[in-house]
This record gives structure tokens, C-alpha cells and sequence, in this order.
């Protein structure tokens, strides 16, 4: 998912909804059977209908007469919650050999359908349209469908019959599209005809997990040459100049195929396709799959080389999620069907661990430099150590809470906390391998907790699912220690600043330049923001929407001067509001030692506000500390 450092640009992804209660989850739960559907469903999509955000669904199921709960997917793989896009169906009629069933909602799980099967029918048949979002919403919910390019994720466009593992219920595919359109997926086609693409027949857990992207402007790029297995980047945009794809980007994401292949030490896909939109038309995130992974940008990531450095992180971090995520899995967020409620606590090693294992692949691959890479590090480390809300919320309740932050507003997130497992989870498992690495005298890394942990059944896709005593356990064969106490005094902590240890076994330190950084430069721009976080403590919007402050840290100067997410921010000393007029008052208060006066706008009433800062400009660095030994230079090193 989901990164201003391409971390935090996935935060601001996050959506809201509601979670049913108990009940539910009892029942549906205890009615999954792991024995195989007694036929083959089929879905036809017809996406030709993209730039109008309609797609066309047919659907058959081979049915017994009688009783009869169909679902549609609510919790949804990787994004941990039920976000399942029930909201966009429309049109829906199910027939039995051209006749009408009626079917009714059931009153609680308004995911499923109740319906009875007539005597001596053995198929019932669906057709609907799924309304492709518009502007706003996340992940599955942001926009989808362009004039030029449609992205099926197929838990949207297909029902399952209650009562059965979705991985032994059989399901076959096909799509339409425009004419002079492509498409890529990890499904294997089994046929084309007059319009019509047949895939070959998997499961509705393989189909669910296996999206399509389909446009007019395309291109395919082998990303292993001449291996085994192969991989395959495939982009698409609404535009051929989006296309353009440098030599060196190419042989940078050739180069982190390789690392990856190395720092897992096996693969778990018969082949891989990474499904990547450069759009500013359809939502940015990244969604993880076994054998793909639905990744969205900026337009303009190839050809802007600020843009492409501070997103170059979203495919490696979703890339790792095969191994960590979908091969391997917390027995928490490993259920039997869509919906019987996932558990997220153990996200801090889902996404945490990910998060550290991208970043630093995006390094090793030469994605990014070692600057970059410690520029990057040094965002998310100053992200987090303006986070006063871990004084009443631990990092483990970040993880257990997932399936609400990632819909929580974001106004005040410094004191709500958001997703944190990612941004802390990477400072948290950089503290693990720097441990290690210490303890070992250099001989271990977590690249040997990666081998022993992922690396196991080489070409297995089976799901692997494991807790947290098998984490503590594998650290321990790579390295004897007392990893519970340790992370469970990070998970469970309450101290005010970021768990900084690992940064400083590293060789750095957490320090304030009075220049921005390139790195910090480019989340601003990708973020559309003016972020003075660390010195007055607000972000506010450089976009359309200037001067709208997107958030003030709690506690900070800006805090205590009364500013609030929301505002918008009229005048500056007097003169009217520009980032550039900001940076003025920041540093004549340096000066003067005047506090900042801000006119704002609240709800329709305006006041002056004055802001005592008189530390001018503070950008987030990483500095080296004397005598330790540059252990984040080893880490970010190339394998061979
Ligand atoms: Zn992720």
C-alpha cells in the first residue's frame, strides 16, 4: 500500500469504513469448509464500457436446490480491512434458466445474499455493473478507469457461494476490451476469440488474487533475462510519453530482481508481473499479490527524476510482499474466505518488515544511492519522532487497530497515530539487524533471518502462515538473544521519541539541517505540500488548495498559536500567503524575534494568530556518528 517517504506517500492512501460486529464473524467463520465446490464458476467482464467507469459482469454458479448465501468479498488481502467496494454493484439480477430468483440481503453482513434454488436447478446466473469509482477513496476505492486504461482488481466483479474455502472453489475468466488495447495479468490465457480472452481456470482465491490491467499505451519490459523464472515489469499511462523508461531505470529494476532473488534465497511465484500505472487519473498505492502486484504513480515517474527518486521504493516494497505477505503470512490475516474478519496485529512484521527490506532493496538495486537511502531513512525518522500520540497509543495497538486507521482522517494524526507499522516498523526491524550484526561481529545479518525465515520450499506458493513466537524463534537461530523482551519493549512502548537505536548502531544520527534535503524536496513535491513540520509544525497544501493546512503536529509552535488541520492560511505578516512568503517570516523571526503572524480562515471566521518560532528553518538529516562503524553503508551495500 501503501509514501512522502515512499512510506508515508502510501499513509496518506488510508479510507474509512466500519467493521461489523461479532456475530458475524462467528458465523461466517464456522461455516467454511476446506473441501472442494462441487462445480466451476465463470466471470465475464466486459471492461470495453472503461472510459465511461462502467464494467459489464456476467457471472454463473453452479448452485444445489434450496438455501443458498452468495458473498461478496468484504475483507480484502492486503489492505487488512473490510473494504470490500459492495457500494459500486448495481443493477444486479439473478436468474435459474431464465427465470428471476429473488434473493434478499442478509440483515446483518450486508456482503451477503440469501436465496433459494428452485427444484431441479443446478446453475444460477448474475449479471450486474460494477461502477468504477471517481475521484477520492483508496486502494480499491480510488479511481480505476480512464479513456485509456482499466485496472480489474476481480473481487469487485465477482460473488462466491458461502460455506467453502475460496481456494477450492474453481473459477474460469474472461474479459473483453477496447479494440487496440492490451492487457497484462499474472492469469495464464488459455484463449482468444472474436474479442473475447479466455484464461486458463484457477481458484477464486488464485483469481482474487491476480488483478488485470488493460490500456491503450503499453509496454513490457523482461526484468529477469534469461532466467528461469521470469518477472515482468508492465506499465501503462494514459499517455505514450509516459512510457519513456531510461536504460539505467530499466537495469536499476533488473538489478532488483536479482537482490531480491538473493535476499530470500528462493521464489514463490512460477512467474511475476509487476501491473504498474504512471497516472495522475486513477488513484496512486500499491497492492500486493503472490505473482503481481497492482502498483499506481504519478504520470510523470519515468520522466521526473525528482518524482521517480521519491516513489522508487513503491515496487521493491511491493515486490518483497511475495515472500513476506503472501507466501508467509500472520495466521491472523490468513482466513479461509473474504469474509471471515482478519486480524492485524502482527502487521509490524507484514508491512514493517517489508517496509525495511524495500528500502533497503531499493538501495541495493541502485534505485537509489546511499544518500538517498539515508535521506529517505532520515523523513521517516523525524515522521516518527513527532508522533506525541505513542504517549497513549503503543505501536502494537497501531498493528491491532489497522483494520480502522486505514480509513481514519488524517487531521491530527500526530496525536491519533495512523499505520505506524510501517514508518516505525522499519526503524524497529533496522534496530533488529543492526542488533544482530553487533552481536555477531559482523558474521550474521537479517539477511540470514530473510533465508531461514522466506526462503524455505522454493517454488511453494502455498500459504505459510506463522505467529510471533516463530519470529522470536528464527532470530534466535541466527542469533541468540533475548528478541521477545526486545520487541516486545518496542511494540508496547509509551516513551515520547522514535525508537532511534538501530539508526545510531548504524553509524547515524537523527539531526536538523537548515537546507531541505533533495529527497525531502521531492515529497513535497510529489505530496503537493509545504512541510515545515519540524520547525513551526505544520504541512500545508502547495496544490490547488494553497495555504490549506493539511495538519499541525500536536504540541508544536503552530500547535500552541491555536492553528488547526483545516484552516487555510490568508496572509503572512501582513502579505499574502506563499510558501516563499512563509519562509520569510520563518527567518525573519530568527532575526527579530517577533512571533510569526498568521490571518487564517476558520469555517468562515478570520484571525490573526501569532506563532513563536524563533529556530528558523529545521529539515531532517542524517549525520555520522563518530567512532561507530557505518553499518547502514554495509546494509545498503549490492550482493553479489
Ligand atoms: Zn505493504
Amino acid at each position: 500500500m501503501a509514501r512522502p517517504s515512499p512510506v508515508q506517500l502510501r499513509l496518506q492512501f488510508f479510507f474509512a469504513a466500519t467493521a461489523l460486529l461479532a456475530p458475524l464473524c462467528a458465523s461466517s467463520a464456522d461455516a467454511v469448509r476446506d473441501t472442494p465446490y462441487f462445480g466451476a464458476l465463470a466471470v465475464d467482464v466486459d471492461l470495453r464500457d472503461a472510459a465511461r467507469k462502467i464494467f459489464h459482469v456476467h457471472e454463473t454458479i453452479p448452485v444445489k436446490s434450496g438455501s443458498l448465501t452468495l458473498r461478496y468479498p468484504k475483507w480484502i488481502p492486503g489492505e487488512h480491512s473490510p473494504s470490500g467496494t459492495l457500494d459500486n454493484l448495481t443493477g444486479l439480477k439473478i436468474t435459474a434458466r431464465g427465470k428471476t430468483v429473488e434473493w434478499r440481503r442478509d440483515l446483518v453482513d450486508m456482503f451477503s445474499l440469501n436465496l433459494k434454488v428452485p427444484e431441479d436447478v443446478t446453475q444460477v446466473d448474475l449479471t450486474f455493473d460494477y461502477l468504477s469509482p471517481g475521484e477520492g477513496g483508496k486502494f480499491g476505492q480510488s479511481a480505476s478507469a480512464t479513456p485509456g486504461l482499466a485496472e480489474l482488481e476481480w473481487n469487485q466483479v465477482a460473488f462466491y457461494p458461502a460455506g467453502y474455502a475460496v481456494r477450492q472453489i474453481p473459477v474460469q475468466t474472461s474479459i473483453r476490451i477496447p479494440a487496440g488495447w492490451h492487457f497484462a495479468s499474472p492469469l495464464e490465457k488459455s484463449a482468444d476469440q472474436d474479442g473475447t480472452i479466455r484464461f486458463a481456470q484457477v481458484s477464486f482465491e488464485q483469481l482474487v488474487d491476480s488483478p488485470l490491467f488493460a490500456g491503450q499505451f503499453y509496454k513490457q519490459i523482461d526484468l529477469a533475462p534469461g532466467a528461469a523464472v521470469p518477472v515482468r515489469l508492465n506499465v501503462f499511462g494514459d499517455r505514450a510519453a509516459n512510457l519513456e523508461i531510461t536504460p539505467d531505470q530499466i537495469a536499476h529494476h533488473q538489478a532488483l530482481v536479482k537482490q531480491a532473488v538473493g535476499l530470500f534465497g528462493a521464489q514463490h511465484y512460477h512467474h511475476y508481473d509487476f501491473l504498474f500505472a504512471v497516472s495522475d487519473r486513477t488513484g496512486s498505492f500499491g497492492l500486493e499479490h503472490h505473482q503481481s502486484s497492482d502498483d499506481r504513480i504519478y504520470a510523470d515517474f519515468f520522466t521526473d527524476p525528482e518524482l521517480f527518486s521519491f516513489g522508487a521504493g513503491l515496487l521493491p516494497h511491493e515486490y518483497v510482499h511475495s515472500w513476506n505477505g503472501k507466501f508467509r503470512r500472520p495466521a491472523g490475516l490468513a482466513t479461509p474466505d473474504y469474509n471471515v474478519p482478519m486480524e492485524g496485529d502482527l502487521l509490524w512484521v507484514y508491512e514493517g518488515l517489508t517496509q525495511y527490506l524495500g528500502n533497503v532493496l531499493t538501495a541495493r538495486s541502485g534505485l537509489w544511492n546511499a544518500q538517498q537511502y539515508r535521506d529517505a531513512l532520515a523523513l521517516t525518522a523525524a515522521q516518527m519522532d513527532h508522533v506525541p500520540g505513542r504517549t497513549w497509543r503503543s505501536l502494537q495497538d497501531t498493528a491491532d487497530a489497522a483494520q480502522r486507521l486505514y480509513f481514519e482522517p488524517r487531521a491530527w494524526v500526530s496525536s491519533r497515530r495512523a499505520v505506524d507499522y510501517y514508518p516505525e516498523g522499519e526503524l524497529v526491524w533496522l534496530d533488529v539487524d543492526t542488533k544482530i550484526r553487533e552481536l555477531s561481529g559482523n558474521k550474521h545479518s537479517l539477511d540470514d533471518f530473510t533465508h531461514a525465515f522466506y526462503g524455505i520450499d522454493n517454488g511453494s506458493m502455498k500459504v505459510t502462515p506463522y505467529r510471533f513466537d516463530d519470529v522470536v524463534a528464527t532470530l534466535n537461530a541466527v542469533q541468540a538473544y533475548d528478541w521477545r523482551a526486545f520487541l516486545m519493549q518496542r511494540l508496547n512502548s509509551h516513551e515520547v521519541g522514535a525508537p532511534l537505536d538501530g539508526l545510531a548502531r548504524g553509524g547515524w544520527h537523527l539531526t536538523y539541517s537548515e537546507t531541505p534535503s533533495a529527497m525531502f524536496k521531492a515529497s513535497e513535491k510529489a505530496g503537493k505540500v509545504t512541510d515545515r513540520s519540524y520547525s513551526l509544525g505544520i504541512r500545508v497544501s502547495a496544490g490547488e488548495d494553497k495555504g490549506n493546512v493539511f495538519n499541525v503536529i500536536w504540541g508544536s509552535a503552530a500547535f500552541d498559536a491555536g492553528l488547526i488541520p483545516g484552516m487555510t492560511i490568508i496572509a503572512v505578516n501582513g502579505e499574502e500567503y506563499s510558501s516563499e512568503e512563509l519562509d520569510t517570516a520563518i527567518a525573519a523571526a530568527a532575526k527579530t524575534r517577533k512571533p510569526i503572524a498568521l490571518l487564517v480562515k476558520n469555517t468562515g471566521s478570520f484571525s490573526t494568530l501569532q506563532v513563536t518560532w524563533f529556530d528558523g528553518q529545521k529539515y531532517p538529516q542524517l549525520t555520522r556518528v563518530d567512532g561507530q562503524p557505518d553499518r547502514l553503508a554495509d546494509i545498503t551495500a549490492a550482493r553479489n
